[in-house]
């Protein structure tokens, strides 16, 4: 039997075999956890000192390069992790939701850190505003990476996912973490571990694996380090008093326990398609990892007079779910990941039947498929019913972790919102509805109560990802019982892991920290037009100030001709007479153009395409007679360490435009998006 092994320190530990982990599905031992103590002073001064210079050599963009990397060579490797997530109990898609849901995840963070984050280490959170009269002084954030090092603790029901979920952001950020799974599925995550150290795409330090107890760890913290707890809320009811993390303000986020609900809304009949929805969305929840699911739909809240109809199609489809050994094709649901788990369940569910009834359990012919599973952890999918919800406490604190709901009759959208609310705060809720007007009073009541909500109807059903799955471009998480914790959510999470800070000073010195031009800044001007410059040799700051035009009656009917644009303000002296400007102005989108016709430089050159506009406002209007000006500014270079069909390097050059009239007055303010060439590589 295998003996698991941390990875601290840039080695393997463990040699001597401590506690026996079984298989979910026959009972046998798969590995054992090891014997030797974790030196967590050690772990911590190596991510300190090795892991955090390592990943300050890279910048956001090559963390979101590695991490791309991992993601791919994770995905060729997947089925290494396939072959040992059996033991946990998963079917194969409930291993794809681990095991590529996390592959899937680290893809995601590498295109969110290439796309929405900057070349360097700091993020400025602009724009940049005047503090005082006269521009001399301004102010602005900024969020840079916390200098500490980031603990992930994991509960065992996706033991690969759990780890790159918390993993990516922080990364990200360049933080080098210390990971930790809950130790009844710990085979599957040390398993994805070799094979990230095998891959050898991790700076050394920025990944360390802790298989066992957390030791001291939490102790040794300090106050540029982060926790991020998910699992049972007594557990992290515990850790997040830890006085070592209150002393030093460690931040702790936490996913906890969450009676998830799904609302049948009182406007769906039975003969609705939305009906068969709500049934199919509940019976999937409890089946798929049989039902040990933070985001499972542990309540189902149905119109009274809907009651019998939903029991009797939810009976019907839980009959059908064949149960037994995950590897075989035929099996639906597999067991839960430990025989503890499965005496807990029991016990919850024997606690939840003290205020319910059993609609569909055990009795109803339970008896999982394949060979020596007499020892697994399966349980029956159990559907019991409150028919007194406003009274039954149980039905709304007592989560069973595993394929167990609820049902409960309501009777008008209030109460059922107020069924929803007695969750004490859930990472998500379901609403099924056909009408949108239901949508629109409910949702604002339940998300004050809920981390995440889909409304679910017939539109949305063909393409939903499901009541159950946190999407990395969505934020996880949820109040009160949830654990009040925030994950994913798209840049979100990464900003979770950076630290923020209000920055004051001269525009100079606000570009000057930012990296990015700040109106009012020192401006560099010279003989060579900006855009003749490649995108190395651009600097934040470099300016060009265009020559004039004067606008004309011509321009205007002229740039009406072309696009078509004939609006009464451009065209009808009498009835622009009687608007707000007095007078005929000329279109927004000729002041546009004709500032690109002032600030282009005609011929070929570095810069290779416009790609957009950013935060483009028309501040006053142009009239006939007016004469306006541009200044063009290189505001901000990502470099996205990207080339071109033909191997030529690029970059992103982002622009900053004032088009300001006779009086010096600013008429229109914008950024435009370039790509700009890097010089050609010479041979
Ligand atoms: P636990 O809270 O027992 O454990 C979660 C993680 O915390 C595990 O890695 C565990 O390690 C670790 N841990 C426990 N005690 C300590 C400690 N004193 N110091 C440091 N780490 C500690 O949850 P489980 O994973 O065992 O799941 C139990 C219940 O939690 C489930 O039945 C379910 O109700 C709920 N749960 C909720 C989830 C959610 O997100 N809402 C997700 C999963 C579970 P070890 O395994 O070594 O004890």
């Amino acid at each position: 039997m295998t003996t698991l092994q941390s990875y601290i320190a840039g080695r393997w530990i463990g040699q001597e075999a401590a506690q026996s982990l079984r298989s979910a599905v026959n009972g046998q031992a798969v590995a054992s956890t090891h014997a030797e103590a974790i030196d967590f002073a050690e772990a911590l001064a190596h991510a300190r000192g090795v892991g955090i210079p390592a990943l300050m050599k890279l910048d956001f963009q090559q963390r979101a390069e590695r991490l791309k990397a991992l993601a791919k060579y994770l995905a060729a490797n997947k089925e290494a992790l396939y072959a040992v997530s059996a033991h946990t109990g998963a079917t194969r898609a409930d291993g794809w939701i681990d095991i590529e849901g996390g592959a899937g995840t680290l893809s995601a963070y590498a295109s969110i850190g290439t796309n929405e984050l900057p070349s360097g280490n700091l993020v400025h959170e602009g724009p940049a505003f005047p503090l005082g009269k006269k521009g001399g002084f301004a102010g602005t954030h900024i969020l840079v990476p916390r200098g500490g090092v980031a603990v992930h603790i994991n509960a065992f029901n996706f033991p690969v996912w759990g780890l790159l979920e918390k993993f990516a952001p922080s990364f990200l950020a360049g933080m080098p973490c210390i990971g930790k799974p809950a130790t009844a599925t710990s085979y599957l995550t040390e398993a994805l571990m070799k094979l990230i150290v095998q891959s050898g795409i991790l700076p050394e330090g920025s990944l360390q694996l802790v298989i066992g107890s957390t030791g001291d760890l939490l102790d040794r913290l300090e106050g540029p380090d982060v926790v991020t707890f998910t699992g049972s809320a007594d557990t992290a009811a515990k850790l997040r008093v830890n006085a070592n993390l209150v002393r030093q303000s460690i931040p702790f986020n936490a996913e906890a326990d969450s009676l998830n609900c799904a609302i049948l809304a009182p406007d769906v009949t039975p003969d609705d398609e939305e009906f068969d929805l709500f049934v199919k969305e509940v019976a999937r929840e409890m089946t798929i990892k049989a039902g040990q699911k933070c985001t499972a739909i542990r309540r189902a809240i149905v119109p009274r007079q809907h009651l019998d109809a939903v029991a009797e199609k939810l009976r019907a489809r839980l009959a059908k779910t064949v149960i037994g050994d995950p590897s075989r094709e035929d099996v639906r649901m597999g067991a839960l990941a430990s025989r503890d788990q499965q005496a807990d369940v029991a016990e919850r569910v024997a606690t939840l039947l003290q205020g319910a009834e059993l609609v569909y359990g055990e009795r109803d012919g339970f008896s999982p498929v394949g060979d020596g599973v007499s020892e697994g952890a399966f349980f029956a999918p159990t559907l019991l019913l409150s028919r007194k919800p406003l009274e039954h406490d149980a039905a709304h604190d007592v989560e069973a972790f595993g394929p167990v709901s609820t049902l409960m009759p309501y009777d008008g959208i209030d109460e059922a919102l107020a069924l929803a609310a007695r969750g004490k705060g859930s990472l998500v809720g379901t609403l099924v509805t056909r009408d949108p007007a239901i949508a629109a009073k409910a949702i604002p009541v339940a998300a004050a109560w809920h981390g995440r909500l889909l409304v679910l109807d017939r539109e949305a059903a063909a393409e939903s990802t499901g009541h159950g799955s946190p999407l990395p471009v969505l934020k996880h998480g949820g109040p009160g019982r949830a654990g009040g914790g925030e994950e994913l959510g798209g840049l979100r999470a990464v900003k979770h892991y950076l630290q923020r800070a209000a920055l004051q000073g001269s525009p100079t010195m606000l570009a000057a920290v930012t990296g990015e031009h700040v109106r009012g800044a020192a401006l560099r001007e010279s003989e060579v037009h900006p855009f003749r410059r490649y995108f190395e040799e651009l600097r934040i700051g470099d300016s060009l100030l265009t020559h004039r035009r004067t606008v004309g009656e011509a321009d205007i009917v002229a740039f009406g001709g072309i696009s078509g644009d004939y609006f009464y303000m451009h065209f009808d002296e009498e009835a622009a007479k009687a608007s707000p400007f007095g007078k005929r102005i000329a279109h927004g989108y000729f002041v546009l153009s004709a500032a690109a016709g002032l600030f282009v430089s005609p011929s070929p050159g570095p810069v290779l395409a416009n790609y957009g506009l950013d935060t483009l406002r028309f501040i006053k209007p142009v009239g006939i007679g007016d004469t306006i000006q541009a200044r063009l500014t290189c505001k901000r270079k990502i470099d996205r360490n990207k080339k071109d069909a033909s191997g030529q390097g690029q970059g992103v050059v982002a622009w900053d435009v004032e088009v300001t009239n006779q009086l010096g007055e600013l008429v229109a303010s914008y950024d435009i998006l370039t790509l700009v060439s890097k010089k050609p590589e010479t041979t």
